[in-house]
């Protein structure tokens, strides 16, 4: 029995890691996420069949508990709240793990067995601290995300050296517990310490920068699942664990070149201070009038253009605007115009959003140009057509000290000849900031739900 489970697990493990591998790219993503649930599935049931399991009966109601709330929420969820329910996926995955370490202290406990390993002491108080800290820390980020806890950056004298106290505390703590893991008062004091480092350690971080936190936390979940693993000796926990922790970690690191933020900062918690301390104040808000157009007007200026670059952001994903967006490309195109897509790396609300609905409406990848390989050609750009996109495009992120969103990175849309902006009134995105871009001479507001905005100039077009 030993031995098919270990090959079991083998099998779904190798499953994972090509899952993951085909996960890259838009092409092989489907059959990536198939391979790797199948891995999962397999994983699951070989652990059930186990004869470490003593009674089916928690587990059955587990199952059903946490298998309904899955589905309502999987059904419930729009895309638009996809990083929200990340952030509280990754989150029970920290509290799971917490719980596990916890326990594995209580058998020991319990069956007064002191007799545990070093390793395994040393392992079972890791997984408490990032168990923990994954735990508090992404409710804090689902909190930011919902509107629930303040989107704004918070900060404090003495911030940074109070939380390095607090890590400190902690990993002294867990060396009198590995010298003496009898001592029950210092797992419990572990477990607070490191509950009310993730709250301290995300709240400071501002809303435009959450993406990156979201996916720190998840790379946290799988090092703690991973530390989990090496508690209860099982392999295959060990190696899903190390696989989240790692593709997280890239994740993280990506996101922190695309917003031009240190991934130290980002680890230490609350790196605002690489650019403002919140929304631009109401007195330096940009003013003056805006130019607005209609579709038979941006028509008529589509119909001269050679080169086309569209921008979709979040409001394109609430509009589920893409195949209105893909048949507006096959007509500029069939008038001998050339179509390109660029795409911002935090564009929407998740990593690759916009290429998934755009993948979805059978928008060719070649078409998809990634911010750094598109940039410097805006100036060459006869139009460049935003749909629902406002931070990634907010020109206040190359020169505004005081914006939240300074050093981010931004397509360089107002480099173009001009730029036809389409949203549904004057409103921020998702960092509260006000957009100068609007009032630029080169800019023409195009206001309407982009799905009905894009059908109309899609007619106006034929029709031209
Ligand atoms: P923004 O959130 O900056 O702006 C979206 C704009 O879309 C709004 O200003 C809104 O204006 C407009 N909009 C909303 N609904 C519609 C609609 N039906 N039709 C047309 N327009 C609409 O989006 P961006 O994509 O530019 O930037 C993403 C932001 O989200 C960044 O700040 C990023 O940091 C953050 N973020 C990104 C994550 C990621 O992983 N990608 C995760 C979490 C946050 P109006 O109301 O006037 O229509």
């Amino acid at each position: 029995m030993k031995i098919i489970i270990e090959i079991s697990y083998l099998v779904a493990s190798i499953l994972f890691i090509f899952g993951i591998k085909q996960l890259s790219s838009p092409k092989t993503a489907r059959k990536g996420n198939f391979l790797a649930a199948l891995g999962m599935f397999i994983a699951i049931v070989v652990t059930l069949l186990d004869q470490h399991v003593l009674t089916y009966e928690w587990i059955i109601i587990g199952f059903i508990i946490g298998g309904t709330t899955g589905t309502l929420m999987a059904f419930k969820t729009p895309m638009t709240g996809m990083p929200q329910m990340v952030g509280l996926l990754n989150g029970f995955g920290g509290g799971a793990s917490l719980l596990v370490a916890l326990s594995e202290f209580y058998k020991m406990k319990n069956f007064a067995q002191w007799s545990f390993a070093t390793s395994t002491n040393v392992t079972v108080t890791l997984s408490i601290l990032i168990g923990a800290v994954t735990f508090t820390g992404s409710l804090i980020a689902f909190g930011k995300l919902q509107g629930i806890v303040t989107g704004k950056v918070v900060k404090y004298p003495g911030q940074h050296p109070f939380n390095l106290f607090l890590l400190i505390a902690v990993v002294i703590a867990g060396v009198f517990f590995v010298v003496d893991p009898s001592l029950e008062w210092i797992i419990l004091t572990i477990t607070a310490v490191s509950l009310v480092l993730g709250i301290l350690l995300v709240l400071p971080i501002g809303g435009a920068d959450m993406p990156v936190a979201i996916s720190l936390l998840n790379s946290y979940s799988g090092l703690a699942a991973s530390a989990t693993g090496f508690v209860l000796q099982n392999n295959q926990l060990i190696i899903a664990g190390a696989l989240v922790g790692a593709s997280g970690i890239i994740l993280t690191m990506i996101m922190c070149k695309g917003m031009n933020r240190s991934l130290m900062n980002v680890v230490l918690g609350g790196w605002a201070s690489a650019g403002g301390s919140g929304p631009t104040a109401e007195g330096a808000s940009p003013k003056g009038d805006v130019k607005s157009v209609d579709s038979e007007e941006l028509a008529m200026i589509f119909d001269v253009a050679s080169k086309v670059v569209i921008v979709p952001g979040y409001g394109m994903a609430v509009a589920q605007a893409q195949h209105a967006v893909r048949d507006l490309m096959n007509v500029l195109e069939s008038k001998g115009i050339n179509v390109r897509y660029a795409i911002h790396p935090v564009a929407g609300r998740m990593p690759g959003h916009m290429n998934v609905l755009l993948a979805e409406a059978n928008v060719a990848y070649d078409k998809l140009y990634a911010m750094e390989d598109i940039n410097d050609d805006f100036p060459n750009v006869d139009i460049a057509l935003i749909i629902g996109a406002n931070d990634v495009v907010n020109p206040a992120a190359r020169h505004d000290q005081n914006s939240p969103i300074f050093g981010m990175p931004i397509l360089n849309v107002d480099y173009a000849k001009t730029v036809v902006i389409n949203k549904r009134s004057m409103n921020v995105g998702y960092a509260g900031i006000d957009n100068e871009l609007f009032f630029y001479p080169n800019a023409l507001m195009y206001f309407g739900d982009a799905r009905d905005a894009i059908v109309k100039l899609t007619h106006a077009l034929k029709e031209a």
